[in-house]
């Protein structure tokens, strides 16, 4: 199982990627939206970032809950609906992340998401990267495969997401105003789920 200095390093790298990238986050929501979601999203995730260093987390359910508490208190459309997607991970890890337990994590955070958002798989939302890790999740547990595993699988369909957004045109959120114009460009939130599965994979990935 995924343990607490595992949720560490993860939720480390997930922040230091999301400081690298914020810019090119915040271009591609300038040409689909309204050119915040970069500076939006690095918030969260520095307050976060300052939860985790001052309370010292000892449970995988803390440094969770950090992720979700830096969004929930931050702006944007983003805000609240990753950090209801992250207190859903917080949630289903008391004491370490199995495969199985990320996939009722990953199912439940979906579920929040949509209840809040309403968007569906196909409308160019973050919702176009949850759907297929979620489902990949579920598929690795019932495979039994290790929780590793079933990260690289999550990472692959949530990249594989991210990417057919560039294709769809928006039918929530701002991008959805300007219609076609936003066809070529890859959703950000979409694209910031890939990253975060992504970052729990190798260092070096
Ligand atoms: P705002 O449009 O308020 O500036 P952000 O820039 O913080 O919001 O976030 C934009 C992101 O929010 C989009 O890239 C998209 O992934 C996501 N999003 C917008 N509306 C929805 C929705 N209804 N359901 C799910 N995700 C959404
Ligand atoms: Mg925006
Ligand atoms: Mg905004």
């Amino acid at each position: 199982a995924l343990r607490l200095d595992d949720a560490r390093s993860w939720v480390a790298r997930f922040i230091e990627r999301i400081e690298e990238r914020h810019q090119e986050l915040t271009d591609l929501d300038r040409r689909a939206g309204d050119g915040d979601y970069g500076t939006n999203v690095r918030s969260a995730l520095r307050r976060a970032q300052r939860t985790l260093e001052n309370a010292h987390p000892d449970t995988v359910a803390e440094v969770f809950a950090a992720v979700s508490d830096g969004f929930l208190r931050t702006g944007g459309t983003s805000g609240p609906l990753f950090g209801m997607w992250f207190r859903e991970f917080a949630r289903a890890a008391p004491d370490g992340l199995t495969a199985a337990r990320l996939a009722l994590a990953a199912g439940n955070a979906l579920a929040a998401v949509q209840r809040l958002g309403h968007a569906e798989p196909g409308h160019k939302t973050m919702v176009d990267a949850m759907a297929p890790a979620a489902a990949a999740l579920a598929a690795a547990a019932a495979d039994d495969e290790d929780v590793l595993r079933a990260l690289a699988r999550a990472a692959s369909a949530a990249r594989a997401g991210a990417e057919s957004t560039a294709q769809l045109t928006a039918r929530r959120g701002r991008a959805s105003y300007v219609g076609d114009h936003a066809v070529g460009v890859i959703d950000p939130g979409a694209l910031t789920v890939a990253v975060f599965f992504e970052s729990a994979l190798s260092p070096a990935s």
